[in-house]
């Protein structure tokens, strides 16, 4: 019989928590808001204990806000680490849930998680180097580089990349550590401050819109030139507004310029920029994937 797996979305304003194998056979699910770490995490591991079903667990796959350290053998290993998010910096959230289950855990940032889930599931299928951005509360970024997932010293923070605030631009950004970083400046939370109204009530046709693809375009030109992505996936709530896919295709173009020679870019790139295809579940099916990964299943 095929391993069964779990998969905890743990995320800013809500976790899910799942068990199952894949997309078509998701067992049972819950979602919860986020509220402190204690109360969350019982009940995460109460729906495993006793909502799940009995059925033993090959892993469970944890994908999760940060910062995080996912650092195997280290000695925080599986907190969130220096989050803004009140209450939650230097919370143990996967030596907890293993502790009281008893099961495997994979550990990795809900970005790597999602970039997985499109691997296996998705719009990655068959690429082997890629990025999953998502532009939503804030901006980060997860990547597959040859096969792997990327973490290096901590882990991609595509977010928060240094980009220049356009001339024509007077809002100064909103990250507390660099004010105009590109989470500063095209986060959903910066589209409304700049503003004035809620991003999702913004005309399809407002400015916001061009600005806005402008500085989502030059933090994927250098995403393109820095680890040379076959694919980029963009999700989260803002790029719901679809219109930003041509603008953005367009302008990573042309900033590019012609320099790099690949056809995805030139010619495809419709195929190049994209959403990503899994969904609501992505992010719990990104979850279940790390588990799933984490046995070489
Ligand atoms: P989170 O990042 O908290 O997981 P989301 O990806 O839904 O959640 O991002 C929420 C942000 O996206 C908010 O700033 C919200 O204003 C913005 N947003 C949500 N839906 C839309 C939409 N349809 N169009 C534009 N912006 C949206
Ligand atoms: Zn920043």
């Amino acid at each position: 019989m095929a391993d069964l797996f779990g998969g905890i979305e743990a995320g800013g304003t809500k976790f899910v928590c799942a068990v199952g194998t894949g997309p078509d056979d998701i067992r049972s699910e819950t979602r919860f808001p986020t509220t402190d770490p204690q109360d969350t995490i019982a009940r995460a591991i109460a729906f495993f204990q006793y909502e799940a079903g009995s059925v033993p667990l090959a892993a469970i796959g944890i994908a999760s806000f940060g910062p995080i350290d996912s650092h195997p053998g280290s000695p925080t290993w599986g907190h969130i680490t220096s989050t803004p998010k009140s209450g939650w910096a230097q919370t143990d959230l996967a030596s907890a849930v293993a502790r009281a289950l008893a099961v495997p855990i994979a550990f990795d940032t809900d970005v790597n998680g999602a970039a997985l889930g499109e691997y296996r599931w998705g719009a990655a299928q068959c690429l082997e180097t890629f990025v999953y951005l998502t532009v939503g509360t804030g901006i980060g970024g997860g990547a597959m580089v040859e096969g792997r997932l990327l973490h290096g010293l901590v882990h991609p923070e595509m977010g928060h990349m240094l980009i220049a605030r356009r001339e024509d631009d007077e809002y100064s950004g909103r990250c507390p550590f660099h004010g105009s970083c590109l989470e500063g400046l095209a986060s959903g939370p910066a589209l409304e401050e700049r503003w004035g109204a809620k991003a999702e009530s913004l005309d399809p046709d407002h400015p916001a819109w061009e600005l806005e693809a402008h500085y989502l375009a030059l933090g994927l030109a250098n995403l393109i030139c820095a680890i040379s992505a076959q694919r980029i996936i963009l999700g989260g709530g803002v790029m719901e507004q679809l219109q930003l896919f041509p603008l953005v295709r367009d302008k990573v173009r042309a900033l590019l310029n012609g320099y790099i020679q690949a056809p995805a870019i030139t010619e495809e790139n419709d195929r190049f920029i994209v959403p990503p295809s899994l969904g609501s579940r992505a992010g719990v099916l990104g979850a279940i994937a790390l588990a799933e990964r984490s046995v070489g299943a």
